[in-house]
């Protein structure tokens, strides 16, 4: 059977979903392209991974938003425990400290029962207390919304991949789209930095770069502009956190400063949204007078905050606004082969596998033929956590592989042999096996296991020491062999 070549650009959580459900097809290759040496490296990176319940979003203005969240949120039901992604189904409360809050608060349950949402419900004082011990006692009102929760987007994005690639996707790492090219009616080819790709479809999932990627194929109606948030993060240790996601009432811009405790057990606080003009797609610096505006809000949703000496990072991330502001997931208007999934600001990790489901239906509508595979394997198993695991099973892990009884990153508990299958798996840097094992994550940020973790990833890359990167080209962690160099 010939097969249809499908290229996603953009390893994303939105390409990496587009890639496991189009992986379900028998008669398509399909090609998952990223510039970085790593997925998951762009937007899907900071956020402040919540699985949004779908109350925000006004079907009216936003429709794409208010359909695909509460949809995906569903779906991530089912996609976490296929693929072992960890989730908490925690629950949200939007706070109000005003009439004007409660008012809103009407607004969003009115609004979340129109898009579907189960379970909201506006609560008083004492059940807030219940529900969250450290949340405001000046907090008047609250909407609960049990569906809400919580996953680590990273860890999301690599088990897609990885279930993807097990059912035949083609993953290209360090492989930068730079034109598009088309016969007339369709596009035929993809140039890369890394030469050519035949295709008949492409999907565009490139996150803040979108619409540079579609006006490659004629100019694109929208622009994606770069909204910044900035965060803190405590210290696993760090004390009282919270139970539930905690928000104010929202804002026309965002969803306001949340209080959240992440999957791995940090505390977590932001972001705040500063608008930056459409060239500094990479601007994540943090600045002192967002991270006060930070910190100011969050202390307003909860009794108390931990010390800031518990502070253990302080990062941004940038939210591709679109023009319009709505999700813009649709085939060109003239140019057969090419889809926009555009615009992925939040809710976009929330509405990703819905997202992704529209792709095939997509495909069908244009005249694609698709054929399901008898064999597809919808499960994925995450690498074991050491510090996770009873004393019994740790004894036994040991036995199984001496690798286990070598602690790594004492900070997280990460042992050698989690970092030699985090490389087995596609780290290929510090970053890579930080962002998959946790090694480096915790109070030390890495001071202690980097040099550890390098000296690993060059036996087992089979490159020298100098050569190990920290993150992408460039940030090698050396010049080369000093000494030979000398002495030449
Ligand atoms: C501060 C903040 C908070 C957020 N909070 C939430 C939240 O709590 N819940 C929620 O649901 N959503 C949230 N979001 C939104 C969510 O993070 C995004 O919707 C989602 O991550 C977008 O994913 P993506 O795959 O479209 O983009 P990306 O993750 O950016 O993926 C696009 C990929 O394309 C690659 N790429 C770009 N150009 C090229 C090229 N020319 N060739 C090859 N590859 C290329 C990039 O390297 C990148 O890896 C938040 C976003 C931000 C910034």
């Amino acid at each position: 059977m010939s097969k249809a070549r499908v290229a996603i650009i953009g390893a994303g959580i939105v390409g990496a979903s587009i890639a496991r459900v189009l992986s379900r097809y028998e008669n398509l290759e399909v090609h998952l392209i990223e510039m970085e040496v790593d997925v998951g490296w762009g937007v899907s990176k900071a956020n402040t991974a919540i699985l949004h319940a779908g109350y925000d979003d006004d079907p009216n203005l936003y429709p794409n938003r208010a359909k695909y969240c509460v949809r995906g949120n569903y779906l991530w039901r089912k996609w976490t425990k296929q693929l072992q992604i960890r989730a908490s189904w925690n629950g949200s409360l939007v706070l109000s400290f005003s009439e004007e809050d409660e008012e809103e608060l009407y607004n969003l349950l009115e609004r979340g029962e129109r898009n579907g949402v189960k379970g909201l419900r506006i609560i008083e004082k004492d059940e807030i207390q219940k529900l969250e011990k450290n949340a405001s006692p000046s907090a008047t009102l609250a909407l609960w919304a049990p569906t809400a929760g919580q996953i680590s987007p990273f860890e999301a994005v690599t088990a897609l991949v990885e279930n993807a690639v097990e059912n035949g996707v083609i993953l290209h790492l360090e492989t930068k789209v730079l034109d598009i090219v088309e016969d007339g009616t369709r596009v035929t080819k993809l140039v890369t930095n890394n030469g050519e790709i035949e295709v008949d479809w492409v999907i565009n999932a490139t996150g803040l770069y979108a619409d540079y990627i579609a006006e490659l194929v004629g100019g694109s109606e929208f622009k994606i502009t770069p909204r910044r948030g900035e965060y803190f993060l405590f210290d696993s240790t760090a004390e009282p956190k919270v139970s539930r996601i905690l928000f104010p009432a929202p804002k026309p811009k965002s969803k306001g400063v949340v209080v959240t405790t992440t999957v791995d057990g940090n505390l977590m606080i932001g972001p705040n949204a500063t608008d930056l003009p459409e060239e500094e797609k990479e601007n994540k610096e943090t600045t002192q007078e967002g991270l006060e505006e930070v910190w100011i809000n969050a202390s307003k949703l909860v009794k108390s905050l931990p010390s800031k000496s518990k502070v253990i990072k302080t990062f941004a991330g940038l939210r591709p606004e679109p023009t319009g502001g709505d999700f813009i997931i649709k085939p060109h208007d003239s140019l057969l082969g090419f889809i926009n999934v555009a615009g992925m600001r939040s809710p976009g990790l929330t509405s990703a596998p819905a997202v992704a489901y529209e792709i095939p239906k997509m495909l069908l509508h244009l005249g694609a033929r698709l054929v399901l595979k008898k064999n597809w394997n919808p499960t994925r198993k995450r690498i074991i956590r050491f510090s996770e695991v009873s004393n019994r099973r740790k004894n036994k892990l040991i036995a199984m592989n001496p690798l286990y009884g070598n602690i790594v990153c004492q900070c997280e508990m990460v042992t050698e042999a989690e970092v030699v299958e985090a490389i087995r798996r596609g780290a290929r840097t510090i970053e890579g096996v930080k962002l998959r094992t946790r090694a480096g994550m915790g109070r030390c940020q890495g001071a202690f296991c980097r040099a550890k973790i390098a000296m690993i990833l060059s036996r087992e890359l089979k490159i020298k020491p100098w050569q190990v990167r920290v993150k992408g080209a460039g940030s090698e962690i050396g010049v080369g062999d000093l000494f030979s160099l000398l002495h030449e």
